[in-house]
């Protein structure tokens, strides 16, 4: 299928495609390797000739291709181990997680989807590539039919050496800047964005870093080799500049004029750089650079419910289903206009796996600190032999994918879609000026309360971004996530960006712009790489909007409308939300577009219908990893 079919197909055959609420996901590095099916041992000797057909093999696969660079290419090649393989093996088994990279080096192998064969291969080929990014279900059956062998990646030892070297290159700019006298004073997370921002130059030997009397609009760190300050006048050599010296800080304050050369020493200097103009791009000036604060306390939340027990709530209706359990709509026995969502997770699918037990954590302690009203309110949390419990404000208009899919052309209209991203630009804001990225942004997730106004909830992949590895975790919705993340890229608030102009695009269109009628996620990752010049705009979205979505979905999350300087201002002045009134928006005095219309607190007709069957029998845990929850 040509790349315009595949385009065609996204937003013409609505039809075709099943609506499917689209769960999200965690990168391998998070998730326990037990539960990989198949596991792999061997040896990762391997000879010039054998890394060279790797190296082919991954270079002219399209999907790898985009995600890897040189020096990442080259360590997942060191990582590949060799496995011989009798007839009869199976490499991956249809709907079942694979957490393996193979290439094939001899042998035969067949293909088979839902039991039909679709091919038959031998030669180097690459197949289960989409486990470098996280664990997936196989969409195909592949066995062997004759001897031979594979070279074999476990993903788990792939990304840890990426995200290392990652976190180590990082580190280690932040420590050069932690030297430099203008901007040490600076916050730890202000370093490490401002540590994002450098690229790499190299300056081959002779050349010159900066000319004597010429403007210096650059700050530049060396990295290797070294350089030499020379004045004109009497030619003097006045130093050298080595590994961890650097220039031109006074950039940051203003342009001035060089007052010697730097010449490059043979065979040359790499550098990190980063310009004036850059500088300017992402904060106002020095002062907002040095100055910023940023905080948020748990102790903000609310200790009204505190006298409140778990034995008080009676449950009076299931509202939906997720990831880990169920939220359950409860009333306060005791004070009867005490109404809330209940969200149950079970304990014993979450032991174990510390990613999983994290993200309980993180949903508690960056929701219960919000306090928006674009955000729904946690209230406090309990903890019992089976499950965590979050008790929520209750948001009687059901979740946005549901609201989406009752609309007669399965999309909204310009307005109403325009006062729901506003909600939601207004939830990214608040969090955003608290430092906290969503990370998870998708309708599914979206509440639309009795007002009708929308808040965000389901703050389980919610992040505060500081100096810390797990900025580098996959985590998010296929349809949804940032390229790069799928190119395993430390990521910020960017991510969320990109999200907006995905969830504008499906608020207008009733599909999200990357997705594919078989809900393949590969693909997926394909088109969202591609970008968002590829993808098809029905006529029903106008130019302005267009232009919006499409400044949104930049690859580079610098140049995102909304990570420069104004930050989130820029998308509230775009001319696609000319005509919506913020101020009143925030203090929610607008007119909702869509009324919700309820008979009482408790009428659930806004949710799916759950048949109300006996309690599930549910694994009691005592691992007590919650035991301060
Ligand atoms: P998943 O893993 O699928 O994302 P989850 O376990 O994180 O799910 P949520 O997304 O928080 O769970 O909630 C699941 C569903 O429960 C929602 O789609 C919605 O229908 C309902 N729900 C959640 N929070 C509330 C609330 N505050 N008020 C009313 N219904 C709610
Ligand atoms: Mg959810």
């Amino acid at each position: 299928m040509t790349l315009k079919n595949f385009c065609k197909i996204q937003i013409n055959d609505k039809n075709k495609i099943k609506p499917r609420r689209r769960s999200g996901l965690l990168s391998p590095f998070a998730l326990n390797p037990g539960k990989c099916k198949i596991h792999f041992e061997g040896t990762n000797v391997k000879s010039k000739i054998d890394e060279n057909v790797i190296y082919q093999a991954l270079i002219n696969n399209e999907f790898l291709r985009n995600v890897l660079t040189g020096s990442s290419l080259q360590k997942l090649i060191d990582c590949m181990y060799e496995k011989n393989i009798e007839a009869g093996d199976t490499l991956l088994e249809q709907g079942h997680i694979n957490s393996f990279l193979f290439v094939s080096k001899s042998g035969t192998y067949k293909v088979t989807e839902n039991d039909k064969q679709t091919d038959l291969f031998g030669g180097s080929r690459v197949f289960g590539e989409v486990a470098i990014l996280h664990s997936a279900k196989a969409s195909q059956t592949i066995k062997a039919i004759t001897k031979g062998s594979i070279w074999v990646l476990d993903c788990i030892q792939y990304k840890n050496i990426t995200v290392n070297s990652h976190v180590e290159k990082r580190e280690e700019i932040v420590s050069f800047l932690k030297d430099v006298p203008s901007i040490r004073r600076a916050s730890n997370s202000r370093l490490y964005t401002l540590c994002d921002l450098f690229h790499e130059k190299f300056f081959p030997g002779t050349s010159s870093l900066v000319k004597e009397g010429d403007i210096v609009s650059d700050f530049i760190i060396v990295t290797s080799g070294t350089a030499t300050i020379l004045t004109r006048e009497r030619n003097r050599k006045l130093d050298k500049l080595t590994r961890g010296c650097f220039f031109g800080d006074y950039i940051f304050q203003k342009e001035t004029i060089s007052l010697y050369t730097i010449l490059a020493d043979p065979p040359g200097v790499e550098c990190l750089v980063i310009s004036r103009k850059e500088f300017l791009n992402h904060f106002h000036d020095l002062e907002h650079f040095l100055n910023r604060k940023s905080s948020i306390s748990p102790t903000e939340a609310s200790t009204k419910y505190a006298q409140l027990q778990l034995k008080n709530l009676k449950k009076i209706k299931t509202l939906g289903l997720g990831g880990f359990g169920k939220v359950e709509l409860v009333q306060d026995s005791r004070h009867k206009d005490d109404i809330f969502a209940l969200k149950l997770m079970k304990k014993f699918e979450i032991t174990g796996h510390q990613a999983h037990i994290d993200q309980v954590y993180n949903e508690k302690n960056l929701q219960m600190a919000c306090n928006s009203d674009f955000i729904v309110r946690l209230f406090r949390t309990f903890r019992d032999n089976k499950y965590v419990y979050f008790l929520l404000e209750p948001c009687m208009g059901g979740d946005l994918w549901n609201m989406l899919r009752r609309q007669r052309r399965k999309c909204f209209d310009t307005d109403t879609a325009k006062f729901y991203a506003g909600c939601i630009v207004e939830a990214l804001g608040y969090l955003h000026s608290r430092d906290i990225v969503y990370r998870d942004l998708k309708p599914e997730n979206v509440m639309v309360s009795a007002s009708g106004y929308l808040k965000l909830t389901d703050f389980g992949f919610a992040k505060k971004i500081a100096l810390n590895e797990t900025a580098y975790s996959f985590v998010g919705t296929a349809e949804y996530v940032a390229p790069e993340l799928i190119q395993n890229l430390p990521h910020d608030r960017g991510v969320d960006y990109w999200a907006l102009g995905v969830f504008i695009y499906e608020l207008l269109v009733g599909n999200s712009p990357f997705r594919n009628e078989e809900h393949n996620d590969l693909k997926t990752y394909k088109a969202i790489l591609k970008g968002i010049d590829f993808v098809t705009f029905p006529f029903i979205v106008s130019p302005r909007a267009r232009n919006l979505i499409k400044k949104l979905c930049k690859p580079l999350s610098i140049d995102r409308i909304g990570c420069q300087k104004n930050g989130i201002k820029d998308i509230k002045i775009h001319p696609w939300f000319s005509k919506l009134d913020w101020e009143k928006l925030s203090r929610m005095e607008l007119e909702p577009p869509i009324r919700i219309s309820l008979n009482g607190r408790t009428d659930t007709r806004y949710f799916e219908q759950f048949r109300e069957e006996k309690e599930d029998v549910v694994l009691e845990d005592f691992s007590a990893w919650d035991k301060d929850f």
